[in-house]
């Protein structure tokens, strides 16, 4: 099978390979590539709010590449086999509560995904670099696995929130440039000096603080400094800017920190046309010009989310530090989707039914009998629910259908209640038994409902969907080889 994605022009940086295939050009592949989304223009494509999306280098050759389709590095340690063919589904990398492989569920991450969409943005910005950003477990992906497929796929530095996760990196032997950024006054700043960790103020204590840490234990901190341009959240106000340049500038006169990063993060990136972009690249590019006028000489200066990597130009600066986009999820979902933009969801959530019974019509269905059959139907038990992620406002009934879910070819709906463990799905007169594979969510382009999908049955955001998938459920690397300290 064909499992490689439309040629993209050449990583400029370590991409170890850039998978290739179209239906159009990918000759060399002998079976029909599964991949294949229509793409609204190559050279660029016009969303739908009207906004231009940045064209960029498609070269189109996979000569190359015939005999790398489908290889896969991983074994499967005793993992059984869902719908995909056993040499692509690697090995159970964390079970958090050590029980192993359970064959109930898992959540399927797909590194190569990680790797290609990063190398796919890194084309995409020119001569920025990409930050990958994994906070929060990489989006529930896999923290180390996900920053190493990163790596792979080109990104020069990886971002978190919290520095307990940098820690965790650089405990895993993750190298490279790293960045945590939510901090609060007590930080452990010396432990992330020691693990050389770039960290950030966005107001003069936090920098006196980290000056302390660099007193105490003898290490220059790497420090960035953040301005609100406009988000409202972290970063100083730009009245107090000047003083917590000029605070930082006099702890780098005196050895203890060098002023390494100028940031400050968009508000509202996911609307291309809110007039809030422009003005916080407007004052963000003041900001940085009056540091420099006070003596800054930064490395990078950094403004770009996914949204803003993908539809702002003018933002992508020095860095970029994209998240969901690399997780091959939109964070527009209504100007582009994934595909149009040549990324691809790493990924899946997949079960087994655990019970399937034929009930007559009448039949309430899960707590609260909030679904009721219509007709005699075939239900089935799909073994996941709130407390491994499955969100209860997946719910469906008299109030409206549940969330979608794929099962033996058929997108069915969630049935009744959510439960803490399980959910029902009406399967009516499908050809179906305990044990076949059910996906909730996927590659839409295999015929799986998407992240997305869920979002908007759940009145959320794709983001909250991949994250809340945690500790429970067993991670399965595809390509687990990516995973690997290089
Ligand atoms: C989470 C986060 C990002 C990445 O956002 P995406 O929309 O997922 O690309 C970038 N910068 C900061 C400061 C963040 O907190």
């Amino acid at each position: 099978m064909c499992t490689g994605w439309p040629a993209s022009g050449r990583p400029r940086r370590a991409a170890t390979r850039a998978p290739a295939t179209s239906s159009s050009s990918c000759l060399p592949c002998s079976a029909p590539c599964a991949r294949r989304t229509p793409r609204r223009g190559d050279a660029g494509l016009t969303s739908s709010v009207g906004r231009r999306i940045p064209p960029r280098d498609r070269v189109r050759d996979c000569t190359a590449r015939r005999g790398d389709h489908g290889r896969r590095t991983a074994r499967c340690e005793g993992w059984p086999p869902l719908s995909a063919p056993a040499d692509t589904i690697g090995a159970v990398v964390t079970d958090e509560y050590g029980r192993g492989p359970v064959p109930h569920a898992q959540v399927r991450v797909d590194l190569a995904a990680i790797r290609d969409n990063v190398a796919e943005l890194s084309v995409r910005v020119g001569r920025a670099e990409v930050m990958m950003v994994v906070k929060a477990d990489a989006y529930g992906h896999g923290l180390v696995p996900a920053a190493r497929a990163a790596q792979a796929g080109g990104a020069t530095w990886l971002g978190t929130a919290v520095l307990a996760e940098a820690l965790t990196l650089r405990a895993a032997g993750v190298t490279g440039r790293l960045m945590a950024w939510l901090s609060s006054p007590g930080e452990r700043w010396a432990d992330a000096l020691a693990a050389d960790v770039d960290v950030s103020a966005s107001a003069p204590w936090a920098v006196a603080e980290i000056a302390a840490a660099a007193r105490d234990t003898g290490r220059v901190a790497r420090l960035h400094l953040k301005v609100d341009t406009g988000l409202g959240r972290s970063g100083v106000p730009v009245s107090g800017w000047p003083e917590l340049v000029d605070t930082a500038l006099k702890a780098q006169a005196e050895g203890l920190v060098e002023v390494v990063g100028l940031w400050s993060h968009l508000a509202c990136a996911d609307e291309p046309e809110h007039p809030a972009n422009d003005s916080q690249l407007a004052v963000f590019l003041e900001a940085v010009a009056q540091a420099r006028r006070h003596g800054a000489r930064p490395e990078v200066v950094h403004l770009a989310n996914s949204a803003a990597t993908l539809t702002m130009p003018d933002s992508h600066l020095d860095l970029v530090r994209v998240g969901l986009a690399a997780y091959g999820l939109s964070p527009m979902p209504a100007v582009v989707s994934p595909a149009d933009v040549g990324l691809r969801p790493a990924m899946s959530v997949r079960a087994r039914l655990a019970l399937v019974k034929r009930v007559p019509a009448g039949h309430g269905v899960s707590y609260g009998h909030l679904y009721v059959t219509d007709r005699e139907s075939t239900l089935g038990l799909v073994p996941l629910g709130y407390a491994d992620g499955v969100p209860r406002h997946g719910s469906g009934g008299s109030a409206g259908p549940g969330a979608p879910v794929l099962v033996a070819g058929v997108t069915r709906r969630i049935a009744g209640r959510v439960c803490m463990d399980q959910f029902v799905v009406d399967l009516r007169d499908d050809d179906v038994s305990a044990g076949d594979e059910v996906v909730l969510f996927g590659d839409p382009a295999a015929g799986e409902p998407s992240a997305q999908d869920w979002a908007e049955a759940c009145g959320t955001i794709s983001y909250e969907i991949v994250t809340r998938f945690a500790p429970r459920l067993p991670r399965v690397y595809v390509d687990a080889a990516l995973a690997e300290p290089r």
